[in-house]
């Protein structure tokens, strides 16, 4: 090929709007298709781990994340009951550590930053992607309108419902994986100040867990409460529900909580929802990057981080192997694989541990994290270095 690729990417969310900026870096000309008439994401924070700051660095967006970000010293794990502190992890010092921060963020403000950065890249959007044709040398989305957008590469980052994903390798619904959560948010000056928001705090309780955090450089507080439930299995992330489902849910949770609750103005739930590994991401010219590849619960909060670190590894390598694309579209998924293979399975690994029902194992695993947070080599609670030392810019060479 002497031109170089035009590569078409389905759906604008984060990691499509990610890849697209990773293409554009590398000099491809790029177009998205996102199905909602305006790049846009819901009102909820998003935890972004050294490993997805590192990935926004190589994308050239990593200064502008920090300005619209919270960092935070600690991550405080609390008894869902009595409030008793059972870890403080300290993340002041990942920079050092990790070579990256934590950082918590609105989702908005995140592709806001993503999708400022963006110079060439053609956009469409009300433009819905219905299906895939593979051509000799290259691939076809059709859209809703009846248009065609033909490129060498099409990337499907249409999220967990994939259109993409479905033409590649046929419909598999994805799994219900028994948690429901709540989600809302409330502007930090209605909290009442004494009760601390100001630092990541998890709750751990009996079949549940609650995490909350500031973003927005600290006006709002993301909350999002989670249970083990098969109450509600529909994967909306705009379901709106009311308050008193959550109070009646956490009765009996610490006061803090309870106060933290009435300060959102909506609430909304979700059903979470994942995917076993699959086999493959790419068949012929078309692949799969985020979501689409790889839905996994968010308890190791690396759905959006994968996504990034995705978009970096395949435009290096489409730049690498430009005229080989299908030798292009496999070196991408061999090297992300295995790697968002083990955080699907290390999500649901987190599920079982943070929902402990029997009063004994919670405090064995108290104990546990205690220790680990004072003597552990790790550094983290959650054992969790393999995710956070990752720099993708090691794959980029
Ligand atoms: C409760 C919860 C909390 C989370 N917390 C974290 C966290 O703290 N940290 C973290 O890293 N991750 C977190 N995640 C995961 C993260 O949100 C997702 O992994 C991430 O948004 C995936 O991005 P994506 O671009 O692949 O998919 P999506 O964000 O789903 O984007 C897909 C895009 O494709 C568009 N689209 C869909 N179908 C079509 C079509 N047919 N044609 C055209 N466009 C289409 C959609 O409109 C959308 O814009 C969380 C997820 C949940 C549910």
């Amino acid at each position: 090929m002497t031109r170089a690729p035009r590569i078409a990417i389905v759906g604008g969310g984060i990691g499509g709007v990610a890849a697209a900026l990773a293409l554009e870096r590398r000099g491809f000309a790029t177009v998205v298709c996102e199905q909602s008439p305006a790049l846009s994401e819901i009102g909820a924070g998003v935890n972004l781990t050294p490993n997805a700051l590192m990935a926004l660095r190589a994308l050239g967006v990593e200064d502008g994340v920090v300005v619209a970000g919270c960092e935070s010293d600690f991550l405080m794990i609390r008894s869902w009951k009595s409030g008793r502190v059972i870890s403080r992890m300290r993340r002041g010092s990942f920079r050092q550590q990790f070579g990256a921060p934590n950082l918590t963020i609105h989702r908005a403000d995140l592709l806001h930053v993503l999708h400022g950065a963006l110079k060439t890249t053609e956009l469409h959007l009300a433009a819905r992607c219905i299906g895939i044709e593979q051509r000799p040398r290259g691939a076809v989305a059709r859209l809703a309108d009846g248009s065609e957008i033909e490129a060498d590469v099409i990337v499907g980052a249409d999220g967990i419902h994939s259109v993409v994903r479905k033409d590649l390798f046929g419909a598999d619904a994805p799994r219900f994986t028994g948690c429901i959560c709540w989600r809302g948010m409330a502007a930090r000056d209605a909290v009442p100040q004494d009760i601390n928001v100001a630092e990541g705090t998890m709750w751990m309780g009996p079949h549940g867990h609650v995490v909350h955090y500031p973003v927005r450089r600290g006006e709002l507080i993301n909350i999002v409460a989670h249970v083990d439930s098969d109450a509600w299995t529909e994967e909306s992330w705009t379901s709106e529900c009311d308050l008193s489902e959550v109070m009646t849910a956490y009765a009996g949770w610490h006061r803090d909580l309870l106060r933290l609750y009435p300060n959102s103005e909506r609430w909304y739930k979700w059903a979470l929802y994942d995917r076993d590994p699959p086999a493959r991401w790419s068949k012929g010219r078309v692949t799969l990057l985020g979501d689409s590849a790889h839905a996994m619960l968010p308890y190791l909060a690396q759905g959006a981080a994968m996504a990034i670190e995705d978009a970096c590894v395949l435009a290096a390598a489409i730049a690498r192997h430009a005229d080989d694309l299908d030798t292009a579209l496999l070196t991408y998924e061999q090297r992300r694989m295995p790697r968002a293979r083990a955080a699907v399975l290390g999500s649901r690994e987190r599920a079982r541990e943070n929902h402990l029902a029997s009063p004994w194992a919670r405090l064995k695993r108290d104990a546990k994290f205690a220790l680990r947070e004072r003597f552990g080599r790790d550094k983290t609670v959650f054992q969790t270095r393999w995710l956070y030392s990752y720099d993708v810019a090691s794959e980029l060479r």
